[in-house]
């Protein structure tokens, strides 16, 4: 088994493998140019992977070497093609959504993927900024994702860990309804900034089976949040099964797994800390939008 690559990008939609010593840059493996291309980059570099393998394997012996403190971390995925996520996919947090600012009572087994606007994603360096909705409230909610790797249509649970690229970290958060406003989920869940992704992109190589993966997510250093994939009601395989049954599933393409328990609040002046020990952590200042 080769050893798992830690992708990410940097500087204005840059791509390296983050090493110990430095992020080895691969911008230049990729052939996407100019201001529209730039940020499919790693939508390419998934697509060609296998090609590219064996030159990404040399740039990491070799560099050159950026330091990471020296450049901005963006999310390594801005512009997934399909950004899906399943609702209420862990028992204890269907269980503390009960009542008249949740939806309901199904799980992401009967229910299916919600779909998210992949223009509202940002990365670990961007505060989240809360829109000006006077009375509503904004919940956290700390998810592991993971990135399609090649063409899903039709797949069945057997084959479904297959087309699975990697795993990164994402914050799904979310503007509750209350009695008379029910917009629309996808509204809810598109704020833009309330939905960074990263820090970076761990590829599945060493990660055979993802129900191990765990995460915890802390808001002002207490601990809210923590669960294991292993938890999920509809784990990856069968998320991958009834999504791919309804539309092919694409390289780059992002789904968010669910939250666990301990969905709550985040109001101006929180930090908000998402962390799993394979893929990294990231940490956001929670601010209000001035626009
Ligand atoms: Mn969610």
């Amino acid at each position: 088994v080769e050893a798992s690559v830690r992708l990410a990008m940097f500087g204005g939609y840059r791509v390296g493998t983050w090493e110990a010593d430095g992020l080895h840059e691969i911008t230049d493996l990729l052939s996407t140019e100019g201001p529209f291309g730039a940020p499919y980059r790693m939508n390419e570099l998934i697509a060609r992977f296998d090609d590219l393998r064996g030159a990404i394997e040399d740039r990491r012996q070799t560099g050159p070497i950026v330091d990471p403190a020296m450049v901005r971390i963006e999310t390594p995925l801005p512009r997934p093609t399909n950004y899906l996520a399943a609702p209420l996919n862990y028992r204890a947090h269907k269980a503390e959504m009960s009542g008249p600012i949740a939806s309901g009572g199904t799980s992401a087994k009967e229910m299916g993927f919600f779909v998210k606007a992949s223009g509202s994603i940002t990365g670990p360096n961007d505060p989240i900024e809360l829109p000006k909705r006077p009375g509503r409230r904004f919940d956290h909610e700390g998810e592991i994702g993971f990135v399609v790797g090649r063409e899903a249509r039709g797949v069945g649970v057997d084959e479904a860990l297959s087309h699975v690229f990697g795993y990164t970290l994402l914050l799904d958060n979310t503007m509750r309804m209350t009695e008379t406003e029910r917009e629309e989920r996808t509204l809810r869940k598109s704020f833009w900034s309330l939905n960074p992704v990263g820090p970076v992109i761990v590829t599945a190589d060493e990660i055979p089976d993802p129900s191990q993966l765990t995460i915890e997510l802390d808001v002002n250093g207490e601990r809210r949040q923590s669960g294991s994939l292993g938890e999920l009601i509809l784990d990856i395989p069968g998320l991958i099964a009834q999504a791919s049954a309804v539309l092919p599933l694409l390289p780059g393409d992002l789904y968010a797994t669910g939250s666990p328990a301990g969905v709550g609040p985040i109001v101006p002046g929180d930090q908000v800390r998402i962390s799993c020990p394979e893929i990294g952590e990231m940490s956001f200042a929670v601010t209000e939008r001035s626009w």
